[in-house]
């Protein structure tokens, strides 16, 4: 391409002009931006800030980090959804991309076709975690304290949508008492008031709760996963302390608004893959008790299809549960 015709490529596309393979070319040529729909500090914004900096790595751009947080993920998922389709705005989201359909019976975008998939990045674990001084130490106390104490016992979530929600959802179907629900913009501010005591109990990803358990800061009462989980070999499963419906595993993928043009899709898929071999991105996810997903799982098409199962797995699930945001 000429300077001249890139010059005028580079120019329609500011005005959102161009389009197709000449200016799929030219992708990257200016910093991209994730959306995290949670507050900064949480396990998405961890799990993107590793991406931003992997991704950046290999397309030879900065890639930055918004946080959208609020509605569960759903503002800004929303966001994304609106966003023009250039490759430009990204969304790293996690599990409440396939539970806000059934969760959400209105939204302001279209929970599914609003967005082109990139690649699913991250299976992340779940632990139950309570405050230090909470006055239980294995999950089976803990049951006793939240049958007896009920509504005078603060859980935080991220809001309807998050996976702190699905989870607490699920705690307090399997023990059959609700307590006070005490929603933040994600689990990272969450994560600051369970320090300081004035929450009670939180369900978290492993990439926000690890290195507080292990500093003894916080109390572990079980990994809500089939297996155990390797940086946390002492924990317990749910299914294994007593509550074996009561399992969530926390994944993580990366989208585009819809129409995006399918050369920067694929760029951008490219990218991702190489983010997932990146040592740096595979040794902090392996300290935050994570990994990257195989790579046949991180391909669009691949993690469409998962995202659809996840989607039909969740909905009997939460109408069964009978909670609903709107
Ligand atoms: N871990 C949070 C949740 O889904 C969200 C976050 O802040 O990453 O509950």
């Amino acid at each position: 391409m000429t300077r001249i015709t890139r010059r005028a490529t580079l120019a329609l596309a500011s005005l959102g002009l161009a389009s197709g393979p000449a200016f799929a070319q030219q992708f990257p040529s200016r910093t991209i931006t994730i959306i995290v729909p949670f507050a900064a500090g949480g396990p998405t914004d961890t799990v993107a800030r590793l991406v931003a900096e992997a991704t950046g790595r290999d397309l030879g751009r900065t890639v930055v980090v918004e946080n959208v947080g609020g509605a569960g993920g759903t503002l800004g998922a929303a966001r994304v959804a609106q966003a023009r389709p250039d490759g430009y705005t990204l969304l790293l989201h996690h599990i409440g991309m396939a539970t806000a359909p059934t969760l959400y019976r209105r939204l302001p975008y279209d929970p599914v076709g609003g967005f082109e998939t990139i690649g699913l990045v991250t299976e992340v674990p779940m632990t139950l975690v309570a405050k230090k001084d909470f006055p239980a130490n294995t999950l089976a106390e803990a049951v006793a304290v939240i049958k007896r104490e009920g509504d005078r016992l603060n859980y935080a979530n991220a809001g309807i949508g998050a996976a702190s929600h699905l989870c607490g959802l699920l705690l307090q179907k399997a023990v059959d008492t609700s307590m006070t629900t005490v929603p933040f913009r994600g689990t990272g501010p969450a994560m600051q008031e369970l320090l300081s005591g004035r929450i009670d109990l939180m369900c978290d990803q492993t990439t926000n709760t690890t290195e507080q358990i292990n500093a003894g800061a916080i109390k572990v009462l079980a990994v809500t996963t089939p297996e155990r989980v390797g940086s946390l070999p002492n924990v317990p499963t749910s299914a294994e302390a007593g509550l074996p419906g009561f399992e969530v595993t926390v994944w993580h993928g990366l989208y585009a608004p819809k129409g995006t043009p399918p050369e920067i899709q694929q760029r951008l898929s490219k990218a991702l893959q190489a983010a997932l071999r990146d040592p740096r991105l595979v040794q902090r996810f392996a300290e935050l008790g994570t990994a990257p997903v195989a790579q046949d799982r991180a391909t669009p098409e691949a993690h469409r299809r998962f995202w659809q199962a996840d989607i039909a797995k969740w909905r009997p699930i939460i109408q069964a549960a009978g909670q609903y945001a709107d």
